[in-house]
């Protein structure tokens, strides 16, 4: 059996360690005769899998006691809506658009209520962070809205915007549990779980107790209340257990690399090595702002079609799978989350090195 590098940008590559455990549990979970798939949600067993998935989350991220951690479905499009229909009391929001899927929260947003665009990077393809120090935040504003790795484009937003008071919302989907982060700072933070977390199926929302209301828009159904799952512990009807569980093995993967600090500082080693060497490549170009780069997402172009399209194809058939870029930026992305490991970065470089050499 062998692994390739895979730099899919989700679902994505997990920690082959999290893959062995979870398939030496398989079959029989800790003497219990049964996979953690077979069991009942009010087991005793998998009570003790959400609890534990919980205090080991709490602990990597510092989640405030003042704050829920809540394991949903319906993937991060669900959140698009959800988070309108649950915060939006004054029928007002602003929305800083850096990409389609900021661009497509805002839209969604429209349907409940009156949606501000106050910052966008559009007009460049959505190649660079607009400055968010002074932006006209409404008065009226349940809160400002951000997707802070934009996966698609390779940015992200390092420095959070004024919201002048208002609640942070933010969208980290494709950050999430990459490097430490200040809690306090959000009202309310999710993210999709496959792209550095675990397998597609789970939703994480982190969210300060009081924005945890009765009162949501009219019609809200019942499982697309926060309060829902908040006053149930995740548990008001089957989760997806099997997902949470592999989430839970991730969280453990973590803490025994040292934390998110440690992940940290090996994603930004990892991401330096593609960097570094796309900045004195002849061939291959980075695709956006520097300053404003992201260390889980890396797109980049040879500036000719023909050529990227060889390129995905002789790295595919080395062993570097899924480098073909979005369809709306071309070229090619890597996505380094915290399961690639350096080899696979240095691998890339080396192979990138010598495929520039056979076609300059
Ligand atoms: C993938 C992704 C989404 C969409 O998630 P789904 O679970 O497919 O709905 C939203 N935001 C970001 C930043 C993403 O990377």
């Amino acid at each position: 059996m062998s692994r390739v590098f895979n730099f899919s940008a989700g679902p994505a590559v997990l920690p082959e360690e999290v893959l062995r455990k979870a398939a030496e549990e398989m079959v029989d979970y800790h003497g219990s005769g049964m996979s953690v798939m077979e069991m009942s949600h009010r087991s005793k067993d998998f009570q003790n899998i959400l609890a534990a998935a919980e205090e080991d989350f709490r602990e990597l991220l510092g989640v405030p006691e003042n704050y829920k951690v809540l394991f949903l479905q319906g993937g991060g499009n669900t959140q698009f809506a959800m988070v309108p229909m649950n915060l939006m009391r004054n029928r007002v929001a602003d929305y800083i658009v850096t990409g389609q899927w900021a661009k497509k929260a805002a839209k969604e947003a429209e349907m409940y209520g009156e949606v501000h665009v106050v910052a966008s990077s559009a007009d460049k393809n959505f190649s660079y962070i607009p400055d968010l120090s002074n932006l006209p935040i409404d008065d009226q504003a349940d809160y400002v809205y951000i997707c802070q790795n934009n996966t698609i484009y390779g940015t992200t937003i390092h420095e959070l915007p004024n919201t002048k008071g208002k609640d942070l919302v933010s969208d980290v989907s494709s950050m999430f549990l990459s490097e430490p982060m200040d809690v306090t700072k959000y009202g309310l933070l999710w993210g999709g779980v496959q792209k550095n977390v675990g397998p597609a199926g789970v939703t994480i929302v982190v969210i300060r107790e009081d924005l945890i209301r009765e009162e949501v828009f009219p019609g809200t159904p019942t499982m697309l209340r926060y309060k829902t799952h908040a006053d149930s512990g995740s548990l008001y009807n089957t989760p997806p257990c099997y997902n949470i569980y592999v989430c839970g093995l991730v969280f453990q993967w973590l803490k025994e690399m040292g934390g998110l600090s440690v992940m940290k500082q090996r994603n930004e080693e990892k991401a330096a090595i593609l960097y570094d060497y796309l900045d004195q490549s002849k061939l291959f170009k980075g695709t956006v702002v520097k300053k404003d780069r992201s260390v889980m997402n890396i797109p980049f172009v040879t500036g000719n079609a023909d050529l990227d399209a060889k390129f995905i194809a002789e790295a595919s058939a080395a062993g570097l799978k899924n480098l073909k870029g979005h369809r709306t930026v071309g070229g090619m992305r890597a996505s380094l989350y915290n399961a690639m490991p350096k080899a696979g970065v240095e691998t890339l470089v080396q192979f990138m090195d010598r495929f520039e050499k056979d076609n300059v």
